[in-house]
């Protein structure tokens, strides 16, 4: 009936999230909120990383792309699950820090590093360093020179893979921020520098072709083209590639007329692959690392909001303004993303008009969604917009000076806060 399996219906007809009535949490926590399945992650965490070890003996990682939500309870979580993270920034490793995470299963990404970032994340002894770019090579080379320690890299690759179209193409050149281009000769030229350095190690390459990438094909591409350049770098440089690193991107489902391939197809066919390529190009099989980050958070999350005002504009359309918006939900304004939203204490009716959900910012396209089927809403309803676990909270800002809301995780049947609610006084804390 919903987008995700943990949401549900109760007898007195109100949306449940992990066995819990959503309205009830709206009044003990307030509105807006965001809301984490704890069982959703964890079961999300726990099939990537069985499917590895039935279609890959093991001989793999999961790492949580942790940009697509992050606080120190998540951290804990994903810890807890045996898995790695990936981190993109110093905010991102500090949380992960703070969390007690095994830094040696985290991942630093980026295609800008700092020093300041390259130098903490040398001091923390994070498991691996994907290089961006030249500069970052030789400035992490003498920062892990002046540390007296040997940084492990993987190098980010564009593979050549263009899987945001619906039907990938491969591109002569990809026009991208991000890594080192295969075809131009540019990635061999940076395995060439970085086996020369003597302060990093280079293990592994890396590639993520996109995001929210419902096909399977794509993938198994990528891979061929990764193991590929492992080939080259192993006949021309002598060097072995340990590690092939196939990044994140698993589609998820946000409308009920999404049909993202399991997780499970993905491993085995991209495995598969693998395997067999391995063979026919006489190099050793790598361990493989792949980063989920969506997959893992979107589905667990919903945000609900509290009804305002409703705005019928005759012929034109039914607005319904909520006590949230872009600022805790960007995602519409940046990608007109489409979510599946519910009346939480009407959620056993129909779904009879359908709506334009506003936020309360000043800005026209402060919208969390247009032509919305949604259940008859009036001011003082709960509306739950699903699957928003993913690229909400780690995206909100403070624009109008709105507080940020709270998260709270539910675990059958039993809910916690994990980040408390911004007050007004959070607002001006920096301010001097
Ligand atoms: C964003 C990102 C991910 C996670 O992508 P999802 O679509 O959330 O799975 C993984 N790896 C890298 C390098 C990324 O930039």
């Amino acid at each position: 009936m919903f987008v995700s399996e943990n949401l549900n219906v109760n007898k007195k007809g109100h949306l449940t999230i992990g066995g819990i009535d959503t309205v009830d949490l709206a009044v003990q926590y307030g509105t807006p909120l965001y809301v984490m399945d704890e069982v959703m992650i964890r079961n999300a965490c726990r099939r990537f990383k069985s499917s590895i070890d039935k279609y890959y003996g093991g001989k793999g990682m999961v790492c949580y792309a942790s940009k697509a939500f992050s606080c120190l309870e998540m951290c804990r979580i994903i810890n807890s699950e045996g898995i790695g993270l990936d981190v993109v920034s110093i905010g991102e490793l500090y949380t992960a820090v703070k969390a007690g995470f095994d830094t040696s299963k985290i991942g630093f990404h980026g295609n800008n590093k700092t020093d300041e970032e390259l130098e903490y994340a040398v001091d923390c002894g994070v498991g691996h360093i994907i290089v961006d770019n030249i500069s970052e090579l030789l400035r992490l080379e003498k920062t892990a020179e002046e540390k007296k320690s040997k940084a492990r890299i993987m190098l980010r690759i564009k593979p050549g893979i263009d899987a945001h179209t619906h039907d990938f193409v491969k591109t002569g050149q990809i026009d991208s921020k991000f890594g080192f281009a295969l075809e131009t000769g540019e990635a061999f030229e940076a395995a060439k520098q970085a086996v020369e350095c003597e302060n990093v190690d280079l293990v592994g390459v890396h590639c993520h072709i996109g995001s929210q990438i419902f096909d399977i094909a794509p993938f198994e591409e990528a891979a061929k083209v990764m193991l590929g350049f492992i080939a080259e770098i192993k006949d021309k440089l002598g060097h072995e590639i340990s590690e092939l690193n196939l990044g994140g991107g698993f589609g998820i489902k946000y409308l009920n007329s999404h049909d993202p391939a399991p997780f499970e197809t993905y491993i085995e066919r991209v495995s598969e692959v693998v395997r067999s390529e391995c063979v026919a190009l006489g190099i050793a099989q790598p361990f493989i690392l792949i980063e989920p980050g969506r997959s893992i958070a979107a589905p667990a999350g919903i945000t609900l909001y509290k009804v305002g005002a409703r705005k019928e504009i005759p012929g034109i359309r039914t607005y319904i303004s909520v006590d949230g918006g872009m600022g805790d939900n960007p995602r519409y304004i940046l990608y007109q993303s489409e979510y599946e939203a519910v009346v939480a204490n009407k959620a056993s009716e129909e779904r009879s008009e359908k709506v334009t959900i506003a936020g309360k910012c000043c800005e026209s396209g402060d919208l969390i969604g247009e032509n919305m089927p949604l259940q008859h809403a009036e001011s003082g309803d709960i509306i739950a917009v699903c699957a928003t676990g993913a690229y909400n909270y780690s995206m909100a800002s403070n624009y109008n000076r709105i507080p940020k809301p709270p998260v709270v995780f539910v675990n059958n049947g039993e809910s916690r806060i994990a980040v408390k609610r911004e007050t007004p006084e959070d607002i001006i804390r920096n301010d001097v």
